[in-house]
């Protein structure tokens, strides 16, 4: 479903992503944990060209794009490949919940009106917002807006999300929320690419975990033994940190 090969990304001299290799299984769940600054932000950034690697293939679905001499043209069909949920929820603020969610799908697949809100209407019930499809962001409280975020990346339908820190921003009463928010989708064995800092939340909807550190992956296996048993030394002074 996923194959990267090579991935690299530098910022000036700084070899954020160092030649990353990684295959993912339609319907997998793979979290990735790691230090702050390790590059997790820059590798779902990079796999929808948000930013641009370097080097290396990347192959989601049945898009293929080599990163040296990617097309325009291919970039998007790559980043149509998946969808994003962002840390900070990124809607657009002079939207109403309901036109967030359809937003993609009329300006990206070209839906009609009536039937992108028909759809985002569907999902605003999915998530429990049924009642807020006219409210504007600022209307809403953290954990709503970061639930039409997710909303929207479900819209898309979009063969893999991505999704990068979606409780870090939000205060600790709105976490739980967008948590079990999330397991519901993983739960439909929707692809993904999970960035977190709470663990017991990557025990739960990990089918895989991979340990970041320095641009690398540094150790990965399922949750059961990535946090009982974790091999490198690296990855154990993390654990002690935040388990
Ligand atoms: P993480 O998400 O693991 O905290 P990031 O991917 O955000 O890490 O950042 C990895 C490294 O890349 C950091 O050293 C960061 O300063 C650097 N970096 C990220 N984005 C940029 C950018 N746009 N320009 C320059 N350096 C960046
Ligand atoms: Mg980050």
């Amino acid at each position: 479903m996923i194959r990267i090969k090579g991935l690299t990304k530098r910022f000036g001299t700084n070899t954020v992503l160092d030649n990353l290799d990684l295959e993912v299984r339609e319907g997998e769940r793979v979290v990735i944990i790691g230090p702050s600054g390790t590059g997790k932000s820059t590798l779902l950034r990079t796999l929808n060209f948000l930013e641009k690697p370097d080097e290396g293939v990347i192959r989601i679905g049945d898009v293929e794009v080599d990163a040296a001499n990617a097309s325009r043209k291919e970039q998007l069909a790559l980043r149509r490949q998946t969808s994003f949920v962002f840390q900070n929820y990124a809607l657009f603020a002079n939207k109403t919940a309901i036109e967030n969610i359809a937003e993609g799908l009329t300006t990206v697949r070209g839906w009609d009106r009536e039937k992108a809100f028909a759809k985002a209407r569907e999902i605003l019930g999915t998530i429990g917002l049924a009642d807020k499809e006219a409210s504007y962001p600022s209307a809403l409280s953290g954990g709503q807006q970061q639930r039409v975020g997710i909303g929207r990346a479900m819209a898309s339908q979009a063969p893999l999300m991505l999704i990068d820190e979606p409780t870090s921003a939000l205060d600790p009463e709105w976490i739980d929320e967008v948590l079990q928010l999330l397991k519901k989708v993983a739960d439909e064995r929707q692809t993904m690419l999970v960035v977190t800092h709470e663990m017991q939340f990557a025990r739960d909807i990990a089918d895989r975990v991979i340990f970041m550190d320095g641009g690398k992956f540094v150790e990965q296996g399922p949750p059961e033994q990535i946090f009982t048993d974790p091999k490198d030394p690296r990855m154990r002074a993390f654990l002690r940190k935040v388990l």
